[in-house]
């Protein structure tokens, strides 16, 4: 499990679509008959990450995190960025399904998979845009998807945040109260 540096609802939020990526893959595993820590199961999860595009996005990254890359022994995705193996395999994770669900607006679930990729694999983006998509976590996991005006209006009001305050705030509204006391 991932553990976030910024604390509160990103935190809450990151931990419970943790949770839901291995339900899921215990259901997935209990399909295929497959036993956890067994060597069927690595070999489940490399049958799942050559070819992402016919599994759904959780089997994908519990998948992932159950398989090492050979080139920088990190997670598999999971690698410094310039890991060619991790930067590949990183680009193959977006290509899984993502179903939107029941009463939530189309792409809602596109944004909570994005933003669970970069929560999870932080050291991969910049402070910005760790900032930005952590931040929106809570939402998009309560079915709420920002229309691309108020995404921009989020964006504006982080860029005039230090980066020492884009990894500590917890919040939007934590966002705007710091970036309306700033002269610019
Ligand atoms: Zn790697």
């Amino acid at each position: 499990m991932t553990a976030l540096p910024r604390g509160g609802a990103p935190a809450e939020a990151l931990t419970e679509v943790e949770a839901s990526i291995e339900d899921r893959w215990r259901s997935f595993l209990a399909e295929y008959e497959v036993t956890a820590g067994t060597k069927e199961e690595t070999d489940l999860a490399e049958s799942v990450v050559a070819d992402t595009s016919v599994f759904e996005w959780r089997v994908v990254d519990a998948a992932f995190d159950r398989l090492t890359c050979i080139d920088c022994g990190n997670g598999l995705g999971a690698g410094p960025v310039g890991c060619e193996k991790c930067d590949q395999a990183n680009g193959f994770r977006f290509a899984a399904i993502e179903t939107d669900r029941p009463a939530t607006p189309p792409g809602t679930e596109h944004g909570l998979r994005v933003a669970t990729a970069v929560a999870r694999t932080r050291h991969r983006y910049g402070a910005r845009a760790r900032c930005g998509f952590e931040l929106g976590l809570p939402l998009l996991l309560e079915g709420e998807l920002p229309g691309t005006a108020q995404a921009q209006a989020y964006r504006a009001t982080i860029n005039k945040l230090t980066e020492e305050e884009c990894e500590r705030v917890t919040s939007f509204e934590e966002v705007t109260r710091l970036s309306s006391r700033r002269v610019r």
